[in-house]
């Protein structure tokens, strides 16, 4: 069994990313105007001692969404609660959640988009007025009763914020959204990651990482430690630039980071419409995937590296979509 398949190998995975995640704002690298202002909005909640406005993070998986709302909660001095849509299903549920909380503490709710509504109409008069009401009993003895809850803060988190209803969306004082970072943030990134594994990486190693990792820190810390691996394999005790471009060309990484989705989508729009201009419900119903997956999950990629664009008359393959990328 190899690195990437054995059970082992999984768990310190997850063991290491938990150890490597920036705890402070410090520590965390890029997306300098949120971390700005949410640095300046957490000062003033503490000024007057109250909870931090509700957060929503929104943007591709992989960019910082999970670590920076538990770096909210540190800088709140807070204790936080993680959950995630899928699980909240019953409205009982949320409800044994809210009501410990205690105060100012942080609830961070990943993939938001996918709670119940049942769930979602129990939030709405807690994020706003701090209360819930449980209904008890049933039929003509149903009653409903009013519980107080402590201030809390809901840091929520999505990749599909078109899938979020405008009530819920208007719940968030503070909404965000998080860009792909670029090939320099990527490299401080996989510097300060190789100095806490006390490893060392030349400089144009860590930027050929950089280039591979698709704009996204997750994607960028696990590319590093997998070539970590092949070094270390190699008795090599630094890694170089052909270390890196070994490693990564022998676990099939796209030198430009993309993905076979990607790669299907780009080959879509050139050989079924020429390249272009095509309409995002064309060539979703081309890709068999819904208009939000492609507008919110495919195409902000190709978006950044410039490889598509969005004219008002669809989208096109800018010069013909690199064509040497397409046959990779
Ligand atoms: P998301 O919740 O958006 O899917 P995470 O917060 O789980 O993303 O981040 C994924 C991984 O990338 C984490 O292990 C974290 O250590 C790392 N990471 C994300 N953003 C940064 C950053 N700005 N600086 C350093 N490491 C980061």
């Amino acid at each position: 069994m190899d690195s990437f398949s054995s059970p082992q190998a999984h768990s310190d995975d997850v063991g290491l990313e938990r150890s490597l995640r920036p705890k402070s704002f410090n520590g965390f690298i890029g997306q300098p105007s949120i971390i700005e202002n949410l640095g300046i909005f957490i000062r003033a909640a503490r000024g007057r001692s109250e909870s931090l406005d509700h957060v929503l993070l929104s943007g591709p998986p992989g960019l910082g969404k999970t670590t920076i709302a538990q770096i909210i909660a540190n800088e709140m001095s807070s204790a936080i609660k993680i959950i995630s849509g899928p699980i909240l299903t019953k409205p009982g549920d949320l409800a044994a959640i809210l009501t410990n909380l205690a105060p100012l503490d942080v609830l961070f709710i990943d993939e938001i988009h996918r709670m119940s509504p049942a769930a979602e109409e129990m939030l709405y008069p807690a994020m706003e007025d701090f209360k819930i009401d449980i209904i008890i009993g049933e039929g003509a003895s149903a009653k409903s009763i009013r519980i107080d809850l402590n201030q809390f803060t809901v840091v929520a988190a999505t990749t599909r914020l078109g899938l979020l209803s405008q009530p819920l969306r208007e719940r968030f004082g503070i909404p965000m959204r998080l860009e792909f970072y670029s090939v320099g943030d990527l490299s401080l990134i996989i510097k300060r990651n190789s100095r806490l594994l006390s490893m060392v990486i030349d400089d144009d190693a860590a930027s050929e990482i950089a280039t591979r990792s698709r704009g996204t820190p997750r994607i960028a810390v696990r590319l590093l430690r997998r070539v970590r691996d092949f070094a270390s394999v190699e008795g090599r005790d630094r890694v170089s630039l052909e270390v890196a471009i070994t490693a990564l060309d022998k676990l099939n990484v796209d030198p430009l980071g993309l993905d076979a989705e990607d790669k299907k989508y780009m080959r879509a729009i050139k050989d079924l419409f020429n390249g272009g201009p095509v309409g995002l419900d064309t060539i979703s119903a081309a890709l068999c995937e819904s208009p939000h997956t492609v507008e919110e999950v495919i195409e902000p990629y190709l978006l950044q590296c410039g490889l598509i664009q969005k004219t008002p008359r669809g989208r096109i393959l800018v010069s013909g979509g690199n064509p040497p990328l397409l046959t990779v």
